[in-house]
């Protein structure tokens, strides 16, 4: 049986819509749906996929603007956000569309004949999309996956299915036969354990948090079930003395703020060289103070709302209602009022075992401690259970370079906070993920290598 389920708006508190839940039972239909396709959508000729891949992005762009609003009184997305968000779909689509013309396999010398491989599409696709960026994260798993020529189920976050609901509509209009790709809101407990455990779904890619993606994993195991997995991050930003601080502290705002703290690539623990630390402090202050918290449709604001009263609870218990001892140096501002506001923060941790330090908060909450030298900076961004991103801030190359290749983590920026382009891979180490998406190696994700040898003797 479906339920309805009210979608609201985080920065006023009022219902948008209401959306119906699938069930259990319809979410097997859909899959079985997806799977007698499956075969007539694997022999599309290329050239034709393609160009359906490039007119459902020419029907994204057309619909950049009524999607971004849609996911401002959705998410509470900033309406400069929402735009980058709907645009990067349209670009991916873009990207991944020249794909089906571009999967070479590879001719292999051997004796006695010609040895080939060949990039088979894997089938069913199973898409779980977390709330904190359901238009981008949707996109990066279906479009190389459509590409690669398998049929996409996709089950939106429960708090933010509208922009989800409005690309599978844009599908059909650009002309994607019905039930190669599919939308199907719903509670994860439900259909997306429906795509672990049937098996007709061959392959999940999860973006979520890294305890249910635990269980995604284990329960794919039990099918030998591929899976790609974006997970959690607890990202570091490191400010070392000879870097220009000026610059490092103006952005680093930005690097954790952006989307109220709700990224998983956050650089949420900002690590000074001890030397320049009070001077970072000094320099960070005005520019937290700055940052412009207001309804998210306004064309300036620079962060929202968050997504839910229970997410501004867990990010109280960090702080507010936090077990340790918590020094907060100071905050900016948010509004008062109906919506889930929260300031931007920054904590001064007691130390590197603090909460507050170790976990995700998935807020607009930054920690800062200091660090003595390279290789104290290099331990430190180390010393967390994640590996996403992080930022390295120096005027020395050399020492960008070291440490690039010291910290564990799948995207780095140097004196930038940037880790998202669609034409290079993204994905963590450690428990922040396995699997990488979007650039080139994206489509080995959604294919199965085979090989061939025909004897000529
Ligand atoms: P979540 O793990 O609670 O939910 C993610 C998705 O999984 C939702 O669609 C949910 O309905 C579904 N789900 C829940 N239980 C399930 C189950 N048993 N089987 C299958 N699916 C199930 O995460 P969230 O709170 O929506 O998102 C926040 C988390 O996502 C954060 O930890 C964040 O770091 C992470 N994240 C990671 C990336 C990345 O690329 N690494 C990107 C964005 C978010």
């Amino acid at each position: 049986m479906s339920v309805l389920h009210e979608v609201v708006n985080p920065a006023t508190e009022d219902v948008v819509t209401t959306v119906e839940l699938l069930d259990a039972a319809g979410t097997d239909a859909a899959i079985a749906r997806a799977q007698s396709v499956a075969k007539a959508w694997a022999a599309v000729t290329p050239a034709d996929r393609a160009r359906l891949l490039r007119r459902f992005a020419e029907a994204v762009d057309g619909a950049v603007e009524e999607l971004a609003q849609l996911e401002v009184r959705n998410a509470g997305h900033t309406i400069g956000n929402a735009r980058w968000e709907a645009g990067n779909v349209r670009d991916v689509l873009h990207y991944y569309a020249a794909a089906p013309e571009r999967l070479f396999g590879r001719q292999i010398p051997v004796a006695g004949g010609l040895d080939v491989t060949f990039k088979e599409p894997i089938g069913v696709v199973g898409v779980i999309v977390p709330w904190n960026f359901p238009m981008p994260i949707a996109g990066w798993g279906f479009a190389p996956a459509l590409a690669a020529g398998n049929p996409v189920v996709l089950k939106p976050a429960e708090l933010t299915p509208l922009t989800a609901i409005r690309l599978g509509e844009l599908a059909l209009e650009a002309g994607l036969p019905e039930g190669v790709f599919q939308v199907l809101p719903g509670k994860g407990s439900v259909v997306g354990q429906r795509f672990v455990d049937n098996p007709g779904v061959r392959k999940v890619v999860f973006t979520g948090s890294t305890t249910v993606g635990t269980g995604v994993m284990a329960g794919c195991a039990q099918q030998v079930k591929r899976v790609t997995l974006e997970l959690g991050g607890k990202s570091a930003n490191v400010a070392f003395a000879d870097a220009d601080l000026e610059k490092a502290a103006a952005t680093a705002p930005y690097g954790v703020f952006d989307n109220a703290g709700q990224d998983c690539c956050a650089r949420s623990r900002i690590l000074v060289e001890r030397s320049v630390y009070e001077k970072f402090l000094g320099l960070l202050e005005p520019a937290v103070q700055g940052v412009k918290v207001k309804a998210p449709g306004a064309e300036d604001a620079e962060m929202g709302p968050l997504i839910s009263p229970a997410q501004r609870a867990t990010v109280r218990s960090y702080v507010e209602e936090a077990t340790e001892p918590v020094d907060v140096a100071f905050r900016g501002s948010a509004p008062e009022g109906p919506g889930y506001w929260y300031p931007p923060t920054v904590v001064l941790p007691r130390s590197a075992s603090d909460r507050v330090w170790r976990e995700e908060v998935f807020g607009p909450v930054v920690a800062v401690l200091p660090f003595d030298d390279e290789a104290d900076a290099v331990a430190k961004a180390n010393d967390s259970e994640y590996g996403l991103s992080g930022s390295i801030w120096t005027r020395d190359v050399g020492r960008a370079l070291r440490v690039s290749r010291g910290v564990e983590a799948g995207n780095l920026s140097v004196n930038s906070h940037s880790s998202v382009r669609y034409s290079t891979p993204f994905g963590g180490f450690k428990r922040s993920g396995l699997g990488r998406e979007l650039g080139p190696d994206a489509l080995d994700a959604f294919t199965e290598t085979k090989n061939v040898f025909i004897a000529t003797d």
